[in-house]
C-alpha cells in the first residue's frame, strides 16, 4: 500500500510529507462543537471532513488516537456572556442540561452521517484542574499576569521574547486590535491584544470554579491546549478545525503551549474550509443555517418547505455531496449540486454491486485492461494520499465504472484481466466506498414517486379529523403507533409535518 502521505500544513502554507512522531501511531486533536445550539450543516461539514481524514489514516494502517473535545464552558459571546450559560438562562435550565441535550443531538447527527466516534471526547468542564495548572505555568514563565482576579496572556512580551505569534493566521500583532472574542474587561489588559486565560466571574455568572486568582472560569482557547496535551502529549501529530478558528483560537493555543512548556504542540495543522449557503458562510450569527434534519426531510420544524432546496436528501447523499469537494475548498450548498450528488451516489453504489457480482471465469491474462485497472487503482490511492483529495479519488473510481459495466455487458473480455486484478479492483472499491469514504447502503426505500408521502398525508388527515371531532383516542393512537415505527409527527402553525428517525 502507498504509505507516503502528503498533507497541507496550514502555518507552512504548503504540502508536506507526513511523518508521525512515533512510527505507526498518530495523535490527532480536532476542535469539537460548542454545545449551546444544535450543530448546523457547516459544522457537520468540518466534522465529516475530519472523519474522512481519520478513516484514511486508519486505512493506511496507522493506530490513531483521535481526540475531539466538547466545549461546554468559556466560549463567550461578543458581550462577554458565556454561550452555554446564556442559553441556560434563556431556557431556564441548568447549563449542564443544555450541554447534555446538544451533545446528544450532535452525536446523533454524527451517527446519521456515519462519522466514527473519536477515541476520547473530553469536556472543558471536566478539565478545570488541568487548565488552572497551565495558567499557573504560563504565569511562572512570565507570559501571563493577573489583574483583578483575571489572568491575561501577555501577547506583546511573548512575541518580543519568543518571536512567535500570528504566523498561523498570517496576522501582524500591530493589526490585532480588539478582534479577540473576549472583549470584556479591556481596561484590565496591558495591551488590547492580550487575551484572557482565566476570567473572574461576576456574581450572577453560573459556571465558575475556585482558582488561586478568583472564583472564575477558563478562557476558551485554554481547554484545547490543556486537553490536547493531557491526552496526546506536549508534542503530537495533527491538530484540526475549521479555518475560521485559525484566529484567535488556534493562534492563542500555540502561544499557550509555548508559553507554558516551550512546546508548540501539534506538528501539522489542518484546516477545513467553510460550507456556504448562496455564497455566504453558513453560521448561526448570520442566521443562514440549515440543520441536518431540515436538509434530510426538506421541511422546517414547523413543517414548512426549507428555502433553497426542492426536497429532502438522504444522509448518504449529503455525505457524498461533501466528498465531492476538497476539504480546503469552500463548498456551496445548492439544490443542483445536491441533485447531482444524489445521482452520483447511486451510480457509485450500483457500480459497486455490479462489481461484487462479477465472477472471473479464470484463465485471464495480464493484458491492456489489466494494466489500465491496476493504474487506476494506484491513482485512487495517490489522490487520497495527496492531501486527502476525495473529489479526485472519487473521479478515479468513476473512471473504473465504465470498464466494470463493459465487463458485465460483454464489450470487454475477461481474457485481458487476471482474477487477482479483478479482486484488487473489487477490494479497492469496497474499501474506499465503505471504510475510507464512510458511505453506506441506504436501506430506506426511496420515495421517488411520493407513495410514502401520500400515505403519510392520509394518516395525518385522518388524525386531524379525529382531533376535530375530539376523538383523542384515535388521534393519539395514530401518533403513538407511528412513533413506534420511528416516525415523529410535529404539529406546527401550518399543519403537521413528519420525520423518520
Ligand atoms: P463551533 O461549535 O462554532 O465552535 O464550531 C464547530 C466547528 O465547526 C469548528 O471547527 C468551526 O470551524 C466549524 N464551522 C463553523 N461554521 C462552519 C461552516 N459554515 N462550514 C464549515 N465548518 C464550520
Ligand atoms: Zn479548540
Amino acid at each position: 500500500m502507498q504509505k507516503e502521505l502528503k498533507l497541507y500544513n496550514s502555518p507552512k502554507k504548503q504540502k508536506e510529507t507526513f511523518k508521525p512522531l512515533h512510527e505507526n501511531f498518530v495523535g490527532m486533536y480536532v476542535c469539537g462543537p460548542t454545545v449551546y445550539k444544535d450543530v448546523h450543516l457547516g459544522n457537520c461539514r468540518t466534522f465529516v471532513s475530519f472523519d474522512i481524514i481519520y478513516r484514511y489514516l486508519l486505512y493506511l494502517g496507522y493506530r490513531v488516537r483521535y481526540v475531539r473535545n466538547i466545549t461546554d464552558v468559556g466560549h463567550l459571546l461578543d458581550d462577554g456572556e458565556d454561550r452555554v450559560s446564556q442559553e441556560a438562562k434563556i431556557r431556564n435550565l441548568e447549563p449542564m442540561e443544555i450541554a447534555q441535550e446538544i451533545t446528544i443531538n450532535f452525536h446523533e447527527m454524527m451517527s446519521i452521517f456515519n462519522a466514527l466516534p473519536p477515541n476520547i471526547e473530553p469536556r472543558a468542564t471536566g478539565h478545570i484542574p488541568e487548565q488552572i495548572e497551565m495558567v499557573q505555568q504560563i504565569i511562572d514563565n512570565g507570559y501571563a499576569y493577573e489583574a483583578n482576579g483575571s489572568v491575561y496572556f501577555d501577547t506583546v512580551k511573548f512575541k518580543a521574547e519568543k518571536g512567535i505569534y500570528g504566523e498561523l493566521s498570517g496576522r501582524k500583532i500591530d493589526d490585532l486590535i480588539a478582534e479577540s472574542r473576549d472583549l470584556k474587561n479591556q481596561d484590565e489588559k496591558r495591551n488590547p491584544v492580550d487575551f484572557a486565560i482565566w476570567m473572574r466571574a461576576s456574581e450572577e455568572h453560573i459556571m465558575k470554579w475556585n482558582s488561586p486568582w478568583s472564583v472564575g472560569f477558563p478562557g476558551w482557547h485554554l481547554e484545547c491546549s490543556a486537553m490536547s496535551r493531557k491526552y496526546l502529549g506536549e508534542q503530537f501529530d495533527i491538530h484540526g478545525g475549521g479555518n475560521d478558528l485559525k484566529f484567535p483560537h488556534h493562534e492563542n493555543e500555540i502561544a499557550q503551549n509555548v508559553g507554558s512548556c516551550n512546546c508548540e504542540g501539534p506538528r501539522y495543522w489542518l484546516h477545513t474550509n467553510m460550507l456556504l449557503l448562496n455564497g455566504k458562510k453558513m453560521s448561526k450569527s448570520e442566521g443562514n443555517t440549515i440543520s441536518p434534519d431540515e436538509l434530510i426531510t426538506g421541511k422546517t420544524i414547523d413543517g414548512e418547505k426549507v428555502e433553497h432546496i426542492s426536497k429532502g436528501y438522504s444522509p448518504m447523499v449529503i455525505r457524498f455531496f461533501m466528498l465531492q469537494t476538497h476539504y480546503r475548498s469552500t463548498m456551496d450548498l445548492t439544490d443542483e449540486a445536491l441533485q447531482a450528488a444524489e445521482k452520483g451516489y447511486h451510480r457509485l453504489m450500483d457500480a459497486l454491486s455490479v462489481l461484487q457480482n462479477l465472477q472471473h471465469p479464470g484463465n485471464g491474462k495480464a493484458g491492456k485492461l489489466d494494466k489500465d485497472l491496476q493504474e487506476l487503482v494506484a491513482k485512487v490511492h495517490e489522490e487520497m494520499s495527496d492531501d486527502f483529495n476525495t473529489p479526485k479519488a472519487l473521479a478515479r473510481l468513476f473512471e473504473i465504472v465504465p470498464k466494470v459495466n463493459s465487463l458485465k455487458g460483454g464489450q470487454l473480455s475477461f481474457n485481458d484481466l487476471t482474477a487477482e486484478t479483478l479482486d484488487l479492483v473489487k477490494k479497492t472499491f469496497q474499501d474506499y466506498v465503505f471504510d475510507v469514504f464512510g458511505l453506506k447502503e441506504e436501506s430506506i426505500a426511496e420515495d421517488e414517486d411520493g407513495v410514502v408521502d401520500g400515505i403519510m398525508n392520509v394518516l395525518i388527515d385522518l388524525r386531524q379529523e379525529a382531533r376535530l371531532r375530539r376523538d383523542w383516542a384515535t388521534s393519539d393512537k395514530i401518533r403513538d403507533d407511528l412513533k413506534a415505527l420511528g416516525i415523529e409527527l410535529k404539529d406546527g402553525k401550518d399543519g403537521t409535518a413528519w420525520t423518520k428517525s
